[in-house]
Parts: C-alpha cells; structure tokens; sequence
C-alpha cells in the first residue's frame, strides 16, 4: 500500500495513493455482523424505534431470518409513518411492520470489494452494508473507517 507521486510537464503535482491502495480488500475494514445493531423485517416500528433510540445509530440495517440484508430503517421513516393529519399517532407503532416503512434501495458492497468501489459509494452514504454470495450480511463499512484510513495515506504521504 502507498502512494506514487505524479508529475505534470516539470511541476510535481499532487500525490495520489498508487493502484495497490485503491487494491486494497474492505474485508479487514469492515465491522462483523456480530457487532452491528440490527432489526428484521418482521419486527415492529415500535421495536426498531427502541433499538434507534438506545444505540443512538442514525440507521441500522434490516436482516431476515436467515441473516440476509433486507434494507435500512432510520428513525424519520418510523415517524413518517404514524404521521396523522393533526397528531403523531404513536399507539399504532406496535401494528407496523419493518418491511412495510424500510428502505430496499440501499447500494450494498460484496466483501470480496476493493477500496476503490467502497470509496466511490460512501460519497453517498454514511456506511455500506456488506454481504457475500449469498446475499448473507456480513457487516458495515462506515464512511468515518475509511476516512481513517485514508487519512493515515495522507499522514504517510506527508511525512516520507
Ligand atoms: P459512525 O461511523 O460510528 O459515526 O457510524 C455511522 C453510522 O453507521 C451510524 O450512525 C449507524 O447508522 C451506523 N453504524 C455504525 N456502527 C454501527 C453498529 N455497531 N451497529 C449498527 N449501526 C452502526
């Protein structure tokens, strides 16, 4: 892993990280499942809020039984959908279901990616959830992860 320097007509330009760095394999980045805060489909509203509320994570992903990634479901989603005319109708947070109010238009990274795709994706999301051949979830890739990363390139760059 490092950088090569790249040269524009006598100027050295900026430093950019080298092929083997965008090469990289996001598995030794990514959070396991283990560790992840999760919900499933058939989980109520009511269950997903408690779990947003407690952890305090801006989203969390949803499972099926199986362990398969389903989607996302973040706290706006839940009070979008006991949104009345007048009124947050939170009596009927235990009768809504997961999969009804989730977001299923989630891009998702294979564990076998390299850097460069994850780099392309968090631009747009705070993390990815990753998953194998099988569809199976097997963790987050967090945008603040690979700033980190990232940042210790720079840091490298900088001081050689
Ligand atoms: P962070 O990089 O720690 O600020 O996390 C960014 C976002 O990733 C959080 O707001 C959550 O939506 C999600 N996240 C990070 N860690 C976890 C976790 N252990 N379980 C569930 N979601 C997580």
């Amino acid at each position: 892993m490092g950088f090569h320097s790249c040269a524009k007509g006598e100027e050295d330009m900026i430093s950019l990280p080298s092929k083997d760095f965008f090469d990289t394999r996001i598995e030794e980045f990514v959070i396991s499942s283990e560790k992840v805060a999760h919900v499933q489909i058939g989980n109520s509203a009511e269950h997903a809020l408690l779990v947003l509320t407690k952890t305090g994570y801006a989203a969390i992903p949803v499972l099926d039984s199986k362990y398969r990634f389903q989607g996302l479901i973040n706290a706006q989603m839940i009070t979008d959908s006991i949104l009345g005319m007048n009124h947050i109708e939170y009596e009927r947070l235990p009768e809504i279901r997961v999969q009804d109010i989730m977001n299923k238009e989630i891009p998702v990274i294979h564990i076998e990616e390299r850097f460069q795709k994850a780099l392309d994706l968090v631009i747009n999301q705070n993390f990815l959830c990753v998953v194998d051949d099988e569809g199976m979830f097997r963790g987050i890739l967090t945008r603040r992860v690979i700033l980190k990363h990232l940042k210790k390139l720079i840091y490298q760059l900088r001081n050689s």
